[in-house]
């Protein structure tokens, strides 16, 4: 046998599949130098996902002629000295593996100067291999550029996803690096368009509007806990302000971006029962805790950190999250903490295994009023009335979604209103009887009666089914209906892609949007079913139901179209809480027998619940 030592460049190719995995880890190392470096200001650049070329350029404290070729060699690093300092690292990087790995498998330049020397160093690599050292006149501070990432190693080159997919990862990466930085001041640009730009005056509500948008900055509420040991701030939105993706959530401890299991966790169960399933809150949670008390190098990436007590960090999240959903402060105090710049705390002494105080989660406060759970009697009656006079649209056979094909079996002790025999969803030539309404109960049933039977309709589910059959309908163009005021909306890079390139998607489906400015375009009619709802709500909510799963094979026309009948019928129908009148009553009634699938509403829960005169006396026991 053989036993050889591993030549340099080839450790570093090994290691480029554990640091580098791809054109999002080289943006991470590469700004995470540059934060280390003290920059105030970093531009990353990126063609073609990252995959073509990557630039990071920073105004930070530069390297010597010296310190550059050392740099570039692996385990050299200004961090970490002895593995005593493993336990209080506070820099981002330690390992001093990353520039030599990306060295290893791309075409590498590196160009620094301190600010104290006349001349930079340019030091260009090719695949490991250094190719040319020389002084160059440059600014002061870094720049790195990575071009044609993974050239040399086939494998991971072929696991790299359409460009698209790679910008988004990058792009979803500088912003939570922005958000952990405020006093930063970032630019990201993709291709040629500048996708991100903070100011980098050190305020956590300014960077949050130059990325989201300024109203949403709104809608924020502070995060603060001030223990000895455990420091956390940051904010989260109002339960009504969803995203679409996760990819909004970022969590910062000790100044690094980080992923945990359980902060994402115990923000989720803080929002648990506020929320609908389809969408996220934002949330930036910055926790300070003792260096010691976390281990970061569990990960050769260093995004998966181990806290010592999990639990407590848990409480922590929960409790901070829980207490600004439930509102303790008034808006305005509520903006003034955030917009403060939160210093971060030097931790000396660990103080590990402090009992925290008690804060298991309290029970869940009852939701708490929705203001657009409100629905204003008159309007229900004239879109109702409405529909009522409308022609009926051109009976398109539409595809029912298929959830409805498979109706619930109903709970043992209630018969339903028979549930269609066959596979196939109800055919519109079975009969759906005439209801007569008695009356209603809890706000939300409407009681009704048909020859000898009872029936009990669940008012909500009976109304977004027929807007959603209605919907369906209209093979191509959904009636719109123009805003007195037209509504500007801001959106993220990403939603206004996708708004910008299915403009006429949305037109078709009653939302006519027209660009008015960066990421902002204005909403000028919409679908004229659903008028009276916030237009607004629904027109983020649809975004959040396109967003939810989308993969890149999908057809987005179709996602769409989907998202936008669903979302639309249920924003629009009738809440239960509405109080009807008989006249309501009767108008619903007669369109849910109408309508082409009125047994269930488009989730696939009954609407209906009938009671024979049979069933009766069976309950009654008269036979
Ligand atoms: P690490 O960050 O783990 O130390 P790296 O390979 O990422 O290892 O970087 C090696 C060294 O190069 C760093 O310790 C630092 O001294 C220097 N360096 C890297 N990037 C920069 C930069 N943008 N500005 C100044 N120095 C840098
Ligand atoms: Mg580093």
């Amino acid at each position: 046998m053989n036993v050889k030592l591993l030549d340099t460049n080839t450790v570093n190719k090994i290691a480029a599949g554990e640091v580098v995995e791809r054109p999002a880890s080289v943006v991470k190392e590469l700004v995470e130098n540059s934060i280390d470096a003290g920059a105030r200001r970093i531009e990353i650049e990126i063609q073609n996902g990252g995959k073509a070329l990557i630039r990071v350029t920073d105004d930070g404290a530069g390297m010597s002629r010296e310190d550059a070729a050392l740099s570039v060699r692996r385990h050299a690093t200004s961090k970490l000295v002895t593995a005593d300092d493993l336990s209080r690292i506070s820099t981002l990087g330690f390992r001093g593996e990353a520039l030599p790995t990306i060295a290893a498998v791309s075409k590498f330049t590196l160009q620094t100067r301190r600010p104290s020397d006349e001349l930079g160093t340019k030091i260009s690599i090719d695949g490991g291999k250094v190719v040319d050292t020389h002084e160059v006149g440059c600014k002061s501070g870094t720049s790195v550029v990575v071009e044609e990432l993974f050239f040399n190693v086939p494998a991971r080159l072929k696991f790299l996803k359409a460009t698209p997919t790679e910008a988004n990862r990058i792009h979803d990466f500088v912003v939570k690096l922005a958000l952990s930085r405020p006093e930063v001041a970032f630019r990201f640009v993709n291709g040629n368009r500048t996708a991100v730009a903070t100011p980098g005056n050190g305020n956590l509500l300014d960077a949050l509007g130059a990325i989201y948008g300024t109203e949403l900055t709104e809608s924020l509420l502070p995060l603060k806990i001030d223990d000895a040991d455990l420091k956390l701030s940051g904010c989260v939105t109002k339960p009504n302000i969803l995203k679409s993706y996760r990819g909004w959530q970022t969590f910062i401890v000790n100044g690094r971006v980080v992923e945990s299991r359980t902060i994402s966790k115990a923000v989720d169960e803080a929002y648990k029962s506020l929320v609908p399933k389809t969408g996220f809150p934002l949330a930036v949670v910055k926790l300070d805790v003792p260096t010691n008390s976390v281990d970061v190098n569990v990960h050769p990436q260093k995004i998966e950190l181990k806290f010592a007590d999990e639990g407590k960090i848990f409480k922590a999240v929960y409790r901070a999250v829980r207490e600004a959903v439930e509102g303790k402060q008034s808006d305005e105090q509520n903006l003034q903490q955030i917009a403060a710049p939160v210093e971060s705390p030097r931790f000396e002494q660990l103080t590990l295994g402090d009992e925290f105080k008690d804060v298991a989660p309290k029970k869940t406060s009852p939701r708490r009023k929705n203001p657009l759970d409100d629905f204003n009697l008159e309007e229900v009656l004239t879109t109702v009335a409405e529909a009522k006079n409308k022609p009926l649209p051109p009976q398109v056979e539409s595809p029912p979604p298929s959830k409805i094909e498979h109706v619930e079996s109903p709970p043992p002790e209630q018969k339903l209103f028979e549930p269609p025999k066959s596979d196939k969803a109800p055919s519109p030539q079975k009969k759906f009887a005439e209801l007569f309404p008695i009356g209603q109960v809890a706000k939300c049933y409407i009681v009704a009666q048909s020859g000898n039977d009872l029936y009990v309709v669940d008012q909500h589910a009976a109304h977004e089914r027929i807007l959603f059959d209605r919907l369906s309908a209209y093979a191509e163009n959904i009636p719109a209906q123009g805003l007195l005021f037209h509504r500007v909306m801001k959106f993220d890079e990403r939603e206004s892609e996708l708004i910008e390139q299915n403009l006429s998607t949305f037109a078709k489906l009653g939302f006519t949007l027209e660009p008015s400015g960066v990421n902002e375009f204005r909403l000028k009619e919409v679908p004229l079913d659903a008028a009276d709802t916030d237009e607004e709500n629904l027109l983020r909510a649809i975004l959040a139901e396109v967003f939810n799963g989308v993969n890149a094979a999908d057809d987005i026309a179709k996602k769409i179209r989907a998202a936008t009948l669903a979302t639309t019928a249920c924003k629009a129908a009738i809440k239960s809480g509405q109080e009807l009148d008989l006249q309501q009553m009767k108008i619903l009634l007669n369109d849910l027998a109408k309508t082409p699938h009125p047994h269930t509403c488009p989730h696939g829960r009954p609407t209906t619940i009938k009671f024979s005169a049979d069933d009766l006396a069976k309950m009654f026991k008269r036979t």
